[in-house]
């Protein structure tokens, strides 16, 4: 009897509008990233994120503006209002959205904290959720970094 669209079907998109996405699928893997890159990337003290097939990521308004922060991963963005909209590594069959970007943020509560060595000291979050540190991945020792140092 509802008439509301299928749970597993979630929308989201830019400040501005001009991006939109629909997602058909159940999100996955769903975790906050505190790495350095992340940080810097999302000009946050933490990524949230998302994932999902890259095949169930479809845009049905505009598109994101890419650019590979790495020689691994790509994060896309909303090249007029600078919204992050994506991260997903280039041989990777997932890609991950922005918790804040989907229109019910409330429906993708995060399993797990990555990025740990970079967890600002100041942030205080008692979820109890399982810490793993970036090089805790054995995938991410090869990458270069494409971001500009600091400074
Ligand atoms: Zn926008
Ligand atoms: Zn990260």
């Amino acid at each position: 009897m509802s008439t509301h669209p299928s749970p597993a079907r979630r929308g989201g998109g830019c400040q501005c509008g001009a991006v939109r996405y629909e997602i058909d699928a159940p999100l996955e893997k769903i975790h906050l990233c505190h790495c350095r890159m992340c940080q810097r990337a999302l000009g946050n003290a933490f990524a949230a994120l998302a994932g999902c097939p890259k095949e169930r990521l479809r845009w049905t308004r505009g598109a994101p503006k890419l650019y590979a922060s790495s020689s691994l991963a790509t994060r896309g963005f909303c090249a007029d209002c600078g919204t992050p909209l994506t991260f997903a590594y280039h041989e990777a069959a997932r890609v991950y959205v922005t918790i804040g970007s989907l229109d019910d943020p409330a429906g993708a509560p995060p399993a797990i904290h990555y990025g740990a060595e970079s967890w600002l000291p100041w942030l205080q979050l008692c979820d109890g959720l399982p810490r793993e540190a970036t090089a805790d991945d054995p995938r991410l020792r090869s990458m270069t970094v494409h971001q500009a140092p600091p400074g």
